[in-house]
């Protein structure tokens, strides 16, 4: 048995169900968990204030639990290569054990750990926890990957699925004194500030299972099949934050899940439609890991020639809700209160954004990805090109959502519009389905809508008919 090993903390911060620390602290007699603060600022802006904030809380929770234990988390900045490589040479560590990401920054970075681990002589073990089942698990009959969810989901949903592992409960003697770590971050270490009104979600493995539990045994489970679509009333799991940082595990989860659909049948067809959905978030890694180009290009390459001719000014408008929609300001200003938007809504404005203001869904994208606590690559750049209609599986680009009648269906009496624009609360429910017909704003001081719905769907299909050829 190892005497020591490194546990490398990315978007893992759990004790229960965590399969790189459950494998570390059963193979060794102290395991050293280390986390590297990224110096993302740098390099790229597919972050911000609110995402940081959350993972201080995540880092602050994961220290603590660590602690109860009787260990230490040992916190560095900087390339992750080189911190490890240090930590291994000053503990005499014999192996890293770490969780593999499903982005290629993640995994080019994974890359150069195990180089770095084969010149240094020790074990590199990668495991796998962030998914059920990983992209090359899932593949057609003849081997390749699918591009089509249907097929997908229906493979997934058939493949046997890992059992959740119990919670680590120690992993040996703390880190030497010797051995440094700096203090838990703040938003400073990124030059970083929060606007004063944002409302963020608590973070930490103990707040994330009240959530889940709250979802599972509070009836938002049972009632995801009708509910799922309404943003107003909390009736999703509010889980994607969690999942992203790993707040929660993706078995635990899945298996409490089926737990209740054998207990209850009734519930077992809105039990499926929440699993389809987390079938989602494996097949848009997936894709991502079959085709990393898909950051930078559509993955539907009929689409290349297609023009996005939006302006800054359209774009400003709708980053900060000022656009006349009621429904589409409501959800930006969801997104920048609370780094999170209902899944509904999120369709509404990206498909506002690229078909009604006709700006290129790249751009909508890195917005989202500033703002998100949840923002996962691989589900983000789906769900817009999802919605601009040029991603796999995507909605075809003539099936354009009306923002008026989407409010009518999904936010019958207008809830979600008044609690997010307050401004509007006196306002008759029906004047948020369509355009003001009078000319008149909705209340002092709330635009009018920036544009009119029709005209812009029929530019999109001319457009998309053009650029297809
Ligand atoms: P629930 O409805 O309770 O769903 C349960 C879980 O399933 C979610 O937590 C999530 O992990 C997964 N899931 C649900 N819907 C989807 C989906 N369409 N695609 C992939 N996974 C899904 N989700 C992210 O986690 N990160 C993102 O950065 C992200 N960006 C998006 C951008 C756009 C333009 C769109 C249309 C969708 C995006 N989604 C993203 C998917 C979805 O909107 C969120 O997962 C969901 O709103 C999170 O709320 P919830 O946890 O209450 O979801």
């Amino acid at each position: 048995m190892p005497s020591t090993v490194i546990y490398w903390v990315r978007r893992d911060f759990r004790l229960t169900d965590n399969s790189a620390l459950h494998a570390a602290a059963s193979q060794a007699a102290q395991v050293i968990p280390v986390h590297v603060l990224s110096q993302w600022r740098g390099e790229h802006d597919w972050t911000g204030a609110k995402r940081q904030q959350f993972l201080c809380g995540c880092i602050a929770s994961m220290a603590k639990n660590l602690e109860a234990i009787g260990s230490r988390l040992i916190l560095r900045a900087g390339l992750a290569v080189d911190e490890l490589e240090k930590l291994a040479r000053e503990t005499q560590a014999e192996a890293i054990h770490f969780n593999a990401v499903p982005d290629p920054f993640g995994k080019a970075m994974e890359t150069r750990v195990q180089a770095m681990c084969e010149r240094l002589g020790i074990a590199c073990v990668s495991h796998q926890d962030v998914v059920l089942h990983g992209a090359n698990e899932v593949l057609t009959g003849d081997g390749r990957p699918y591009r089509v969810f249907t097929p997908y989901a229906r493979n997934w949903l058939a493949l046997p699925k890992a059992a959740a592992l119990p919670r680590v409960r120690s992993l040996g003697p703390a880190a030497a004194a010797s051995i440094s770590s700096l203090a838990l971050p703040t938003l400073e270490h990124w030059a970083l500030s929060l606007p004063g009104e944002v409302q963020l979600l608590q973070a930490g493995e103990r707040a994330a299972q009240q959530r889940m539990q709250a979802f599972i045994s509070g009836g938002g489970l049972s009632n995801y099949g009708t509910h799922r679509d309404l943003p107003a009333g909390g009736h999703n799991s509010s889980l994607s934050q969690d999942l992203r940082f790993g707040l929660v595990g993706i078995r635990e989860l899945y298996h409490c899940c089926q737990a209740v659909a054998q207990a209850m049948p009734s519930t077992a067809s809105s039990v499926l439609t929440f699993t389809k959905e987390l079938a989602w978030r494996e097949f848009y890694m997936a894709l991502l890991h079959f085709h990393p180009r898909v950051l930078e290009t559509n993955f539907n390459a009929d689409f290349d020639n297609v023009e996005w001719p939006g302006s800054d000014a359209h774009f400003e408008a709708w980053a900060t809700a000022r656009t006349g929609f009621p429904i589409v300001d409501a959800g930006m200003r969801q997104l920048l209160a609370t780094g999170l938007m209902h899944n509904r809504v999120r369709m509404i404005v990206a498909m506002f954004l690229t078909k009604d203001l006709h700006c290129h869904w790249l751009r909508g994208e890195q917005f989202f990805h500033q703002h998100l606590l949840d923002a996962e690559i691989a589900s983000n750049n789906g769900g817009w090109q999802w919605s601009a209609g040029t991603g796999a599986d995507a909605a075809p680009y003539f099936r354009i959502q009306n923002p008026w009648t989407q409010t009518q269906r999904f936010d019958a009496e207008g809830r979600y519009i008044r609690q997010w624009l307050p401004e509007l609360a006196g306002v008759a429910t029906e004047r948020f389905f369509e355009p003001p017909k009078d000319g008149r704003t909705l209340a002092p001081g709330y635009p009018l809508p920036i544009v009119e719905h029709g005209a812009e769907r029929a530019r999109t299909l001319a457009r998309f008919k053009i650029g297809r050829g």
